[in-house]
Order: structure tokens, then C-alpha cells, then sequence
């Protein structure tokens, strides 16, 4: 019988949520999607001495800013609750007693002394099958010993019991069968009496089942821990509704070998986090997409390549075009190598593609930071669709096109030194009077009259267009002139001439 999707993106509360991260979530809301499944938000925060304040919050607020929706978690609710694992404890104790009482589990009350001895004394040591014999704990000790010590409150670990000689086989949508043989796996650890909470393992285990996950899609990172896991569904007796695993390719380094780390976004100067976070304890900043300028639209573009193709060469697809053409078969298993100057460059194909209003939408609040206010969204608007071709980041569009909005208080002095000629400011006086009696500013009219002006005289056009625009731009870069001179108010304009024609000093 074909199962509802379920899926679920599980996240440790551990600090912020690496990037690497984001795709999994991606991938999982993708799926979930395309299928009218359910995506679940589960946090697992069962290590206690791991957990970091504001890791959470940092988790929702990125995937809402990215755009990840999510059907059931702890904000949302759900009828699988609750989402939280520490707040599970009692589902994981009963879990851990079927375990025990099926033989499946054994309790271990060996101290980290007896381990580290084992470890010295043993060659290669692992608890299995192979030393579990030798060691303290259920299976070697008398009952009543076992219960004597329980209730004389000694620490003790749930451990699996692992039957060698097998061959576990993971099947995984995106590798296929992966086969292992259990002799080399050990007898993990569950669930530890000191804190009375479950280890990762088992929490994951129980709670897909509960929650009925039909597919587990996260990192490659996590593939070693499936044969355990397969074995832990074995031994509850779920392996008819085991969900189906897919691990997804690493992020790889932009450079060299290796998985893509924290490090290589501080030299090569590109976020490995979707947002700002700032460390609790050390107080340090790490960057993030949206603080960086980014459009989400563009990072979950970026990212759903990654490891992923729609098999031909598309690059730019919405979100809803992801949803239609995703599939695990054009998943790749070898890692992906995190491209950045890809991202830049999808940001820039979103940031063209965006309407200009939409544009000034998010470049007004930055203005406002800056203290500039005055302009209306039109004029905004206008402005930055005349600079987002030169443009990759949202800042990009105030820095491209700074003097829309602030008059140039220096020049560029290589300019002035190359247009700025001894009968420039003569010129321009002039120039002034002829803008001073042109009516209608649009471009193209505009344009007509200057440069008639400019043959009518006999003067050097590349000069004056140059010192003009040097005056009010303050460089010799920008958009067409015209098109500047026809947005900025008239006064404006020649109040800048004016200005330069007072202070520039050959
Ligand atoms: N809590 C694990 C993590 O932090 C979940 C791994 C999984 O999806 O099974 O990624």
C-alpha cells in the first residue's frame, strides 16, 4: 500500500543552522510538495550538554525567510506531538523497556575507568558480541545483581544487543542497496540513566515510527548510522512501515578536497549560514545570506543544484518549477563542490528578474538606516532598475547607485584629471543655462538639445558628457546620463553642476 509522505527535517538545537542544513530542509519541503505530503519540524535536542540558546529560533526564522514551509512542528503543532524530544521522555523510557524486555537491549554499568581499562587491554576494542561477555552489565551479572544496583541508583547505559554475521541492507533511493555486515557495527548506546534521555539513535528511531515518516532525507554524514538504525527497527518489529532512506551528496569545498566547512566561507568571504548569527558565548558574528544581500528566491535556486539536476541544463527555476521537476534520480551520490560565484550569479539573474518596485521595497529600509528618507518608492524604483544590471546583492544597488540619493561630495580625482579641462567650468555655466531651458527633461528630449548644444558650439562631446556626468555622479561611471538626469529633479541636477563648478580645484 503506497504510504502518505511524510517527511521530516530534524535538526539539533547546536548552534546556527549550517547551510548544508538548508538543503536538507529544502530537499525534504521539495518532496513533501511534490507529493502533497506532510513536512514535520522535529527537534532533537536530547543532548543536553550540545544545547545552545537561540539555536531554534535561528532554525525557524531561516526557513521562513527562505520560504520552507513547515506542516507540523512546535510552533505549528501537529497531531504527532509534541515535536520536541526533551519533552518525549516518557515515549523513549517505554520505548527503551520494549527493548529490554524483548532482549533486543541490555543494561551496562561499565564506568568510564572499566571502559578506558577494556580499550587498553583489548586491541581494538568495541563493545559487541566479541567483548560484551567480559564486561559489566545485564548480561553478566546476576538479576538480582542488576536490580540491586538500579535501585542503589548506579548509572547505567541502554545498550543494543547486535547479532553479529549479518548482512544489514540500507536501501536508499539515491545510492541503492548498501550492504554491511553487522560484525563491524557496536552495541550503541540508547538511553543513558544519568540524564535519563534517549541517545540520538534511539529518539530518531521511535519517533519516525511514531510520527510516521515515510522517507528520511538528510546528509550523507548520517548513512554509517543506518544499518543501526534498520537493526533498531528490526528488533521494535516496525520493519513493514521502515521509512524509506535517502541520503543526500555532502557539500564539498569550493576548492581542494573536502567537506565544505565554516572556514572556507571566512577565506574565500561567502556565508555558510542563511542568516547572522551571533555566538552566544563569544559573542562572534558569523554572516548570513539575508544579512549579506541575498535574495531567498536565489539561495534556494543555488542550493536545490546542488547535488541535484533536473536533467538537462536549466538553471533558473522557481520554486514551484523545483517542485514539478525534482527527483531523487538526478540526485548525484558524489559530492557536490559549493560553487559560490554560483550563488552570486543567481542572485543576480533574481535580482534582474525582480520588478523594480519590489526592488525598492527592500532597498528602502536600508536607505532609512543610513538616515536617507525623502524618496518615494517610484523614484527608488527607477533608480534601482537603472543600476541592478551591475548588480549582485541587494547593497549593490546603493552602492551602484549612491548619487540618486546623496550629491557627490568629492570627485574622482583621475576624472577630474582627465575631464575636467581649465574651460570645463565655463562650459558648464553654460551647460547650466541650456538645461535651464529645456522643459520637458524625459531622456531621449533631453539628449537632443545637449548634444546639439555640444555640436552647435564645436566642443569636444566625450569632455563635456564626461564632466557632466562627473559633476553629478561624481564619477565617470553610472547609467545613461539622460536617463539619470531625467529621474533626479531638474534644480538638483544643476545645483550639483553648480557645486562642482565651485569646488573642484584642478
Ligand atoms: N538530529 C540530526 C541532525 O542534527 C538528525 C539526523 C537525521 O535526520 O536523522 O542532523
Amino acid at each position: 500500500m503506497e504510504r502518505k509522505v511524510r517527511v521530516r527535517f530534524a535538526p539539533s538545537p547546536t548552534g546556527p543552522l549550517h547551510i548544508g542544513g538548508v538543503r536538507t530542509a529544502l530537499y525534504n519541503y521539495i518532496f513533501a510538495r511534490q507529493n502533497g505530503g506532510d513536512m514535520i519540524l522535529r527537534i532533537e535536542d536530547t543532548d543536553s550538554q550540545r544545547f545552545v540558546p537561540g539555536a531554534e529560533e535561528y532554525i525557524n526564522e531561516a526557513l521562513q525567510w527562505l520560504g520552507i514551509g513547515i506542516d507540523e512542528g512546535v510552533k505549528e503543532g501537529g497531531n504527532y506531538g509534541p515535536y520536541k524530544q526533551s519533552e518525549r521522555r516518557d515515549i523513549y523510557r517505554e520505548h527503551v523497556k520494549m527493548l529490554l524486555d524483548n532482549g533486543k537491549a541490555y543494561i551496562a554499568f561499565d564506568t568510564p575507568e572499566e571502559l578506558e581499562n577494556a580499550r587498553k587491554e583489548i586491541p581494538n576494542f568495541q563493545y559487541d558480541s566479541s567483548t560484551r561477555g567480559k564486561m559489566t552489565n545485564s548480561l553478566t551479572l546476576p538479576a538480582e545483581e542488576v536490580e540491586r544496583r538500579i535501585a542503589a541508583g548506579d548509572k547505567y547505559v541502554v545498550r543494543i544487543k547486535i547479532e553479529p554475521g549479518r548482512d544489514v541492507t540500507v536501501n536508499d533511493l539515491i545510492r541503492g542497496k548498501v550492504v554491511i555486515n553487522s560484525s563491524i557495527l557496536d552495541d550503541k548506546v540508547l538511553y543513558k540513566s544519568a540524564d535519563d534521555l534517549p541517545t540520538y539513535h534511539l529518539a530518531n528511531i521511535v519517533d519516525d515510527h511514531l510520527m510516521e515518516v515515510s522517507h528520511v532525507i538528510r546528509g550523507e554524514e548520517w548513512l554509517p548510522s543506518a544499518p543501526l538504525h534498520v537493526l533498531l527497527y528490526e528488533a521494535f518489529g516496525w520493519t513493514d512501515t521502515m521509512p524509506q532512506f535517502v541520503h543526500l551528496p555532502l557539500l564539498l569545498k569550493p576548492v581542494g578536497n573536502g567537506k565544505l566547512s565554516k572556514r572556507d566561507g571566512d577565506k574565500l568571504g561567502f556565508p555558510v549560514f542563511p542568516l547572522d548569527w551571533k555566538d552566544p558565548k563569544t559573542g562572534e558574528i558569523s554572516s548570513g545570506y539575508r544579512e549579506k544581500g541575498y535574495l531567498p528566491e536565489a539561495v534556494v535556486n543555488f542550493l536545490a543544484l546542488l547535488g541535484w539536476n533536473p536533467g538537462d541544463d536549466t538553471e533558473v527555476m522557481n520554486i514551484d518549477e523545483l517542485i514539478r521537476k525534482f527527483s531523487f534520480e538526478h540526485c548525484s551520490k558524489s559530492g557536490a563542490k559549493f560553487d559560490y560565484k554560483k550563488g552570486i550569479w543567481f542572485n543576480h539573474e533574481y535580482l534582474m528578474a525582480k520588478p523594480d518596485e519590489e526592488l525598492a521595497d527592500l532597498i528602502m529600509p536600508l536607505l532609512e538606516s543610513r538616515g536617507i528618507t525623502g524618496f518615494s518608492r517610484e523614484y527608488v524604483a527607477k533608480a534601482a532598475g537603472m543600476v541592478k544590471g551591475r548588480s549582485n546583492l541587494i547593497g549593490d544597488l546603493l552602492e551602484q547607485g549612491d548619487f540618486f540619493f546623496t550629491a557627490p561630495t568629492e570627485y574622482a580625482e583621475k576624472d577630474v584629471r582627465k575631464r575636467w579641462s581649465e574651460d570645463m567650468p565655463r562650459i558648464m555655466e553654460e551647460l547650466i543655462g541650456v538645461l535651464e531651458g529645456i522643459e520637458d527633461m524625459s531622456s531621449a528630449n533631453a539628449e537632443k538639445i545637449v548634444l546639439d548644444w555640444i555640436a552647435g558650439k564645436g566642443y569636444h562631446l566625450g569632455n563635456v558628457m564626461n564632466a557632466f556626468r562627473l559633476a553629478v555622479v561624481g564619477s565617470c561611471r553610472g547609467p545613461h546620463m539622460f536617463d539619470i538626469t531625467e529621474l533626479m529633479p531638474k534644480e538638483e541636477v544643476i545645483n550639483r553642476i553648480r557645486r562642482a563648478i565651485d569646488t573642484i580645484n584642478r
